[in-house]
């Protein structure tokens, strides 16, 4: 089998669920890590070290200078970026990493890492969503109908990625990002040095 780990995107509108589901997905499936991002953005109460890297902008833009981000973006007016090189060191350790990023982010993975595998988390419905939305009750009206126009927008950039999960339930949502790990791992290119070890292998 393959020694170096896969790298996997996902993306999806806010309110479909992705922090749930991957907290899940990281006790259910072996051998996968989660990116901690650097972002520009304040900590929201609550957050620290695990959840983003925070840095101030002028450090951000030197790292993106020095090349030390694998991708990033401007999102909501604050930059958001991948550590390139933790993610290629958890690679060669040969285990699997996940980035939860937004979609500009993803589309740059695309073109520097091509075997990289995109999966897109959509909600069962709109209302579904919408529901979501106001179950957290952390945002004014007008914020929840500005989600969901972006929602939209994100919709309609969803079949560039490899996979469409449709969060019903969370264990669900899991369970279809698992399938996908390992069927991805049994795809011939995966398993080419498996092959080849099996080839030179002496009777
Ligand atoms: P939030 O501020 O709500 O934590 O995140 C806002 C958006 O930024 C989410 O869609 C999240 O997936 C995305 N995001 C988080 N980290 C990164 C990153 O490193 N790169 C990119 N491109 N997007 C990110």
């Amino acid at each position: 089998m393959s020694d170096r780990g896969l790298l996997l995107v996902l993306s999806g509108p806010s309110g479909a669920g992705k922090g749930t589901a991957v907290r899940r997905l990281l006790e259910l499936c072996d051998n996968i890590v989660l990116s901690i991002s650097a972002t520009t953005r304040p900590p929201r109460e609550g957050e620290g070290p695990g959840h983003y890297d925070f840095l101030p902008q002028d450090e951000f833009l030197r790292r993106i200078e020095a090349g030390r981000m694998l991708e990033h973006a401007v999102y909501n007016g604050q930059y958001y970026g991948t550590p390139a090189a933790w993610v290629d060191e958890q690679l060669a350790a040969g285990r699997h990493v996940l980035l939860e990023i937004e979609m500009q982010g993803a589309l740059q993975i695309r073109q520097r890492r091509p075997e990289a595998i995109l999966m897109f988390m959509a909600p069962p419905s709109m209302q579904a969503l919408e529901q979501r939305l106001r179950g957290r009750g952390t945002e004014t009206e007008q914020q929840i109908q500005a989600r969901l126009a972006i929602a939209r927008g994100e919709l309609a950039g969803a079949a560039q990625y490899d996979y469409i999960l449709v969060n019903r339930t969370v264990e669900g949502a899991a369970e279809q990002m698992c399938a996908i790990l390992t069927a991805e791992r049994h795809r011939a290119s995966a398993m080419e040095p498996f092959l080849q070890a099996l080839q030179q292998e002496r009777n």
